[in-house]
C-alpha cells in the first residue's frame, strides 16, 4: 500500500520573514496529515529551509528544490548534498520543468543528481512531463519514457523504491488549466509501466507517483482516487497554509 503524498513547491516564492509565518502557522497541518495517515511537506526556496525546518521539524516533510550533485568546489551559486544534510533536508526536487527550461536542467544532470542523493539517503523527487506541443502531437509517452529512463540510469532496485516520480505536464504548470483525471492517470499508469519494465512489478508497485498542474482543493480527490496517482506536487495552492489545508482536507474528508 502506498502512502499518499501531498508536496508543496514554493517556487521563487516567500522570503524568509515570510516562510517563518506560514511555517509557524503549518504546525497543526503537520499533525492532521500524519493522523490521517498522509505525508505532507513543502519544498521551499533555499534560504527559507533552515528557519522553516527548525519550526516544523517533527510534523511536515521540509525539502529543497534543487541540489547539485558535486560534493564541494567552484560552483556558484549552487547547494550541495551536505548542505542540506547538515539541515536535516531529505528531500529534493530533481528536474522541475521551470528548472528544465531556464537552468538547462536535463535528464542526464538530473540522473547525477539523483544518483548523489540516493547515495547519501536522500529522496529525490523526479519530475517529467511534456510540452503542449509534444502533448497536441500525441507525443507524451515516448517523451516521458525518455526522460525516466535516462534519468534513473543506474538506479539499482533497491533504490528506485526510495525515487518519488512526478508526473507534470508542463501546460498545466501554474495555467489553472489542468491535465483530466483520465489523462494524468493514463501516462501515471505508462510511468508505472515503465518502471515496471526497467525494475519488475514488486518494486514498481511500491515507487510513489504523484500528479503536478494546477492541483486546487476541487480537484485534488479525484486524482488521488486515481490508482497510480499517489499523490500531488502543488505549486500555487501550497503558499496559503489555509488553501493548503483545504487541498488536504478536501481529499481526507
Ligand atoms: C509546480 O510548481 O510543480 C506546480 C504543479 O504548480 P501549480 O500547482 O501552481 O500548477
Amino acid at each position: 500500500m502506498r502512502r499518499k503524498l501531498l508536496l508543496g513547491n514554493w517556487k521563487m516564492n516567500k522570503t524568509p520573514t515570510e516562510a517563518v509565518e506560514f511555517a509557524k502557522e503549518a504546525k497543526e497541518l503537520g499533525k492532521l496529515a500524519r493522523s490521517n495517515k498522509v505525508d505532507m511537506g513543502v519544498c521551499v526556496p533555499a534560504v527559507d529551509l533552515a528557519p522553516v525546518k527548525k519550526i516544523l521539524k517533527n510534523t511536515l516533510i521540509v525539502g529543497a528544490e534543487n541540489c547539485h550533485y558535486e560534493e564541494k568546489g567552484a560552483y556558484t551559486g549552487e547547494i550541495s548534498i551536505p548542505m542540506l544534510k547538515d539541515l536535516n533536508i531529505d528531500w529534493v526536487i530533481i528536474g522541475h520543468s521551470e528548472r528544465r527550461t531556464y537552468d538547462n536542467e536535463t535528464s542526464e544532470k538530473c540522473n547525477k543528481k539523483i544518483l548523489a542523493l540516493l547515495k547519501n539517503n536522500m529522496v529525490p523527487v523526479y519530475c517529467c512531463g511534456e510540452s503542449l506541443e509534444t502533448f497536441e502531437n500525441n507525443g507524451t509517452r515516448e517523451f516521458v519514457k525518455e526522460q525516466i529512463i535516462t534519468g534513473l540510469k543506474d538506479v539499482s532496485k533497491e533504490d528506485a523504491m526510495k525515487v518519488v516520480i512526478a508526473y507534470e505536464p508542463i501546460w498545466a504548470i501554474g495555467t489553472g488549466k489542468n491535465a483530466s483525471t483520465e489523462i494524468a492517470e493514463d501516462v501515471c499508469g505508462y510511468i508505472r509501466k515503465v518502471l515496471r519494465d526497467i525494475y519488475g512489478a514488486k518494486v514498481a508497485n511500491k515507487i510513489r507517483i504523484l500528479y503536478g498542474g494546477s492541483v486546487k482543493p476541487n480537484s485534488v480527490k479525484a486524482y488521488l482516487s486515481q490508482k497510480d496517482i499517489d499523490g500531488a506536487l502543488v505549486g500555487g495552492a501550497s503558499l496559503d497554509v489555509n488553501s493548503y489545508k483545504e487541498l488536504l482536507t478536501s481529499y481526507i474528508y
